[in-house]
């Protein structure tokens, strides 16, 4: 199977093409296009002609948040066969992918309605006159997503991008560009509504594709969601081009807080979930496991006993929970940073490649115990690798949680509703859970603090990023000024 570009609603075949690789089996499940900059500017012609001079300009906001509502329930009329797509393209198990495909409606769904519900503001200025905001798209937005939550990730800037009446080029990550390209062709067949120009897909590598995005001027904003020290680079690219605007999801190394009051096995639990999910691959991910020292070995004890439990294999089968990881490349950056914790901190369990999966790319999940200073318990892996840090008191817990460049998310875990309120409060991150961690709603938004990201996405302050806000001022008086 051979996809191409999808451009102004037709499939543009790009300058050359590369294969895209099934993680648990090593298979090609099809050719993509590899664009160049010159494939870029032509999607971005598009995007921009659309938004210019194509009917999207004078769409009604009604008439967008039906296109939206359209799309989501294409999304849910092929929800089994995108999920399967996902699942083969990134290796999550079906189950997770189930889920993301039903959140990825939920998205563009939430996101249609609020169309209508864009609105400005009007000021008590201290002159005969009415003084008010109107709220406009921002333009044309380059949309920049990883391989975690593929589609869904895309849906999360696609949603705000398209109602607030921006048109998009959107790239997905190299590795897993299949569900956006169906969900493109699905809308082609089925959401007829929709005017060329306004969604364009182009897949290709980052630093050719997604560098041609970030530096074209013809683009009004970059939403993108992927590692920190790419979220530099696109910054530093934004500041050599036209400095349009830029929101940024990024990376994380989040405290997962256990006080000796939680429930332990509720705790533990919620623990591997908080990290295992995905394989790891999660921007929020706990990948720090606090641990206060009273209930440390317990805690550990109960790991090691549910992560032994951990059914790795095939993810297209429903009793499977954790699949590969990504890709060749990724595994082996897990199993190095897995290679450089095992000199600096005790390994608890797992520690390698799983060798009964040989065909696939295929992590054991893997706990480590540590201080925080270990690189283990500061690099991002984004893989099944979780480091438990033993605490003593609150406000050890607090320092450590704080002790890291990221700030995406936090939990903190305890029956003490005063001592979780001061650690909600101390913790320095963009989303703060208690006594649960991952449940992620499109009605609340999402983002990080300190380098975990610029901006926020879903909700209302999702919509808002894609939004400029104009000052309009109404004389009302006709006496002229008399200032000459
Ligand atoms: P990358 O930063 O490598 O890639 C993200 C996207 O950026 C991909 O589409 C990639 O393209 C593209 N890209 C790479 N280099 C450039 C460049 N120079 N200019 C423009 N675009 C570029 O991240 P990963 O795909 O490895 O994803 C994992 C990272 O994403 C993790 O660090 C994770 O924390 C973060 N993340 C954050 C989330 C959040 O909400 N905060 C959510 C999910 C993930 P290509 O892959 O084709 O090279």
């Amino acid at each position: 199977m051979e996809l191409r570009n999808f451009i102004a609603n037709e499939w543009v075949a790009a300058t050359a093409t590369r294969p895209v690789i099934d993680p648990a089996t090593g298979t090609v499940l099809a050719t993509v296009a590899e664009s160049s900059a010159d494939d870029v500017a032509t999607a971005v012609r598009a995007a921009r002609e659309a938004f210019d001079s194509g009917p999207w300009r004078t769409t009604t906001a009604q008439a967008r948040g039906r296109i939206l509502f359209e799309m989501a329930r294409v999304v849910r009329q092929h929800a089994a066969a995108l999920a399967e797509l996902e699942t083969r393209n990134c290796g999550k198990p079906i189950v997770e992918s189930e889920f993301d495909v039903q959140d990825a409606a939920t998205c563009l769904e939430y996101y249609g309605g609020l169309a209508t519900k864009i609105h400005g503001e009007t000021f008590s200025v201290p002159d005969n006159a009415i003084n008010l905001t109107l709220k406009e798209p921002i333009g044309v937005v380059g949309l920049i997503v990883p391989w975690n939550y593929p589609l869904l990730l895309a849906m999360w800037k696609l949603g705000p991008a398209l109602s607030a009446g921006c048109t998009v080029v959107l790239k997905p990550a190299e590795q897993t560009p299949l569900t956006i390209l169906e969900f493109a062709r699905l809308v082609r067949e089925h959401v007829p509504e929709l005017p060329p120009g306004v969604l364009n897909v182009v897949s290709g590598d980052g630093p050719v594709a997604g560098r041609a995005l970030v530096e074209s001027m013809e683009v009004d904003k970059i939403a993108f969601t992927g590692g920190t020290d790419t979220g530099r680079e696109v910054l530093h690219g934004v500041a050599r081009s036209n400095l349009k605007k830029v929101s940024l999801e990024l990376g994380g190394k989040s405290p997962n807080i256990f006080f000796a009051d939680c429930d332990l096995d509720a705790a533990t639990d919620g623990a591997l979930f908080g990290v295992f999910i995905n394989q790891g691959e999660v921007c929020s991910a706990g990948s720090r496991v606090l641990v206060q020292r009273e209930i440390a070995a317990e805690f550990m004890a109960r790991m090691q006993e549910k992560t032994a439990r951990i059914r790795l294999g095939n993810p297209l089968d429903r009793a499977t929970k954790m699949g590969p990881v990504v890709s060749q490349e990724h595994m082996e950056r897990v199993l190095a940073a897995i290679a450089r914790g095992r000199q600096e901190a005790r390994l608890v369990a797992g520690g390698g490649r799983a060798e009964s999966l040989p065909q696939g790319c295929f992590v054991e999940p893997t706990i480590f115990e540590s201080d925080n200073a270990a690189s283990i318990a500061r690099e991002e892996i984004f893989g099944p690798v979780v480091t438990v840090i033993p605490f003593g008191d609150e406000d050890d817990a607090i320092r450590i949680a704080n002790d890291t460049p990221y700030g995406l998310a936090a939990a903190v875990w305890s029956r003490d509703i005063f001592r979780c309120l001061r650690v909600v409060k101390a913790v320095r991150a963009g989303i703060v859970w208690v006594n649960t961690m991952q449940p992620c709603y499109v009605e609340a938004p999402w983002g990080g603090y300190k380098q975990s990201g610029h901006g926020r996405e879903m909700s209302l302050h999702g919509q808002e990023e894609f939004l400029e806000t104009k000052q309009v001022h109404i004389n009302l008086s006709e006496t002229p000024l008399g200032w000459y």
